[in-house]
């Protein structure tokens, strides 16, 4: 069955059988496990997961794409397929038995960066991500302090999990062929974060303040939020840059305001 892919989706199907058994064995789903798939398209991954665990989820935004992916795995298990939007789906509802869920998924680069936002806030009842995403988004996400790609999607992300670039994947694995390269990760909610902001909303607005004038001195990019000798006394010296504080300084300037 033809179907024509969508830019404004974001279609850019893997085709690549070696890339699609690499992810597959990087999630090493087992039989017993919730795994939701979000953006299943034509079936790709969803064809090789589903007889591994017997039972997935599905979401999947583009209606006309569902009797094709229905098709791609007839007879293969139970898929369920939740026509509608993956940022505003409540992943809480498919849980089963107290169950952890295991997301996956080849996301639509377009709405990456508001998607992880809004699994964060599922943290508690996710196992693990795997996520093939734009590269440059991957590596951002990933980064240390100290770097250029470090910043709030750094910050954010990495106060609720661990992330690891598992590996790259060149464009020519996808049809049609995307312009960027991409690379596919795993993230891993910590149980309980290894620091704790004492007001969430509070740290959320510090970092980004902070990163939106990421060039200035901590001094000057937080001087609404506390003043050098306040940073001083945490230890933190005022003349940093905000790629150079680490998440746990970030909790601790924003524990103090
Ligand atoms: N998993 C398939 C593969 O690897 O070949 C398709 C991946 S394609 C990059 C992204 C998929 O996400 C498409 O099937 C697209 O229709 C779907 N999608 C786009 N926006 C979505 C949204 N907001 N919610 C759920 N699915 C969405």
């Amino acid at each position: 069955m033809f179907h024509q892919p969508r830019k404004r989706f974001g279609q850019n199907f893997l085709s690549d059988e070696t890339v699609l058994d690499r992810i597959v064995s990087a999630i090493h789903p087992k039989s017993e496990q919730s795994i939701v798939e979000i953006g299943p398209g034509l079936g790709a991954l969803t064809k090789k997961l589903l007889p591994l665990v017997n039972k997935l989820d599905a979401v999947e935004l583009d209606r006309d794409l569902i009797p094709k992916l229905q098709a791609s795995c007839a007879g293969l298990g139970e898929l369920i397929i939740h026509q509608q939007d993956a940022l505003k789906f409540d992943f809480a509802s498919v849980i089963k038995n107290k169950q952890k869920l295991r997301i996956v998924g080849n996301l639509p680069y377009n709405i990456s960066t508001p998607l992880l936002f809004y699994l964060l806030t599922f943290a508690p009842y996710i196992q693990d991500m795997y996520f093939m995403l734009q590269k440059e988004v991957a590596h951002r996400l990933a980064s240390a302090p100290g770097n250029k790609t470090y910043g709030r999607l750094s910050v954010m992300v990495q106060y609720y999990c661990t992330v690891e670039i598992l590996f790259d994947v060149e464009a020519v694995a996808f049809n049609p062929k995307p312009k960027v390269d991409s690379a596919f990760i795993r993230l891993v909610p910590y149980d309980r974060p290894p620091y704790f902001a004492n007001d969430f909303d509070l740290f959320a607005e510090l970092v980004n303040a902070a990163f939106t004038q990421r060039r200035k001195t901590i001094r000057n990019a937080l001087g609404t939020f506390i003043s050098a000798e306040a940073l001083e006394s945490l230890n933190i010296s005022p003349t940093l840059r905000p790629e150079n504080l680490t998440i746990e300084q970030f909790v601790r300037i924003a524990n103090q305001l």
